[in-house]
């Protein structure tokens, strides 16, 4: 069967969009097949570009990484890893990641290794800034710990760990990677793990996560608490479970994500094919923005 490369929409996708289309053209259209050898070398080259990730994005993925572990580890044995030995998890996936970055790996096998933007492109790394990093993974697994989750969630009321759900909204695909669910009798529980700042985006998406369990499994909105966790927070993160009301403003949710679809969609010279033409992208303004693009030696150079 061929692959295709469909249309959908996520809150990743909207972000790059409203930064800079040609990004989100590499990064959506330009890379496609490029893992094939007999791709053409610009696909290959927006592919190796996409695969791209930054220090902060590897914090937050390890630390996302080693919370699965330790979630899924409880889930299936009932047994608690405990924080050091979580820690050393963790930082085992950091320097794991780190070295095959800076050995580039990636060469060999895009996909499985990591290639760090600070390594591809010569930023120097101090050892104060990865001391830093490190710290951080330190802070948000000890304010997991913090939580104290294993005295109050049962093993058997775990429904779901870090799973990327696909879901439809109108006539597209819509994405939701959900850290964890819990689900008690009637009631689901929808954890989010932030290991980033608070952001006015963040109930946007975690309405659309509701949207979502309503929907695909049946659930009463009434019966659904939403919780992001911010872990790191200096101060002892809690479990504020956040709750939509019956006359939470859905459409003004729908209109924001239509309309943010319309938009790329009407860039598209064939919808049926989700074709998007280079030329019908537009660079960023905000040349800022262009020293932290991973698409840069691909997009400058032309
Ligand atoms: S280098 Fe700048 S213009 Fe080019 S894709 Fe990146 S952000 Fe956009």
């Amino acid at each position: 069967m061929d692959l295709v490369n469909n249309f959908s929409w996520s809150f990743s996708r909207d972000s790059l969009f409203k930064q800079c289309q040609r990004a989100y053209y590499y990064n959506y259209y330009g890379y496609w097949l490029g893992w094939d050898k007999k791709a053409d070398q610009s696909c290959k080259d927006a592919y190796r570009l996409k695969n791209i990730t930054g220090l902060d994005l590897l914090v937050g993925d390890v630390v996302h990484k080693t919370i699965k572990h330790v979630l899924t580890v409880y889930k299936t044995s009932g047994t608690i890893i405990e924080f050091d030995a979580a820690f050393n998890i963790a930082l085992d996936k950091f320097s794991t990641a780190y070295t095959k970055s800076q050995n580039q790996d990636w060469q060999v096998k895009i996909k499985d290794n990591t290639n760090l933007f600070e390594h591809y492109y010569g930023i120097n790394i101090s050892d104060d800034k990865l001391h830093q990093k490190i710290g951080k993974i330190e802070q948000c697994l000890v304010n997991f710990y913090r939580l104290d989750f294993f005295n109050s969630v049962n093993t058997d009321d775990i429904f779901s760990i870090d799973t990327l759900n696909s879901f439809f909204f109108e006539e597209f695909t819509l994405w939701a990677a959900l850290d964890l669910v819990i689900k008690k009798g009637d009631a689901y529980y929808i954890y989010d793990w932030k290991t980033g700042k608070q952001n006015d985006k963040d109930l946007f998406q975690l309405s659309l996560y509701i949207y979502h369990i309503v929907n695909d499994f049946g659930a009463d909105i009434e019966n659904i608490y939403i919780c992001p966790v911010y872990l790191l927070d200096n101060d002892s993160p809690k479990f504020n479970y956040l709750k939509l009301s019956q006359d939470f403003d859905f459409q003004s949710m729908y209109d924001r994500i239509s309309n943010s679809a319309n938009q790329m969609i009407s860039l598209l010279f064939n919808f049926e094919h989700n074709a998007l033409d280079i030329n019908n992208t537009q660079k960023t303004k905000e040349s800022k923005q262009c020293n932290w693009c991973k698409f840069k030696e691909l997009c400058l150079t032309k």
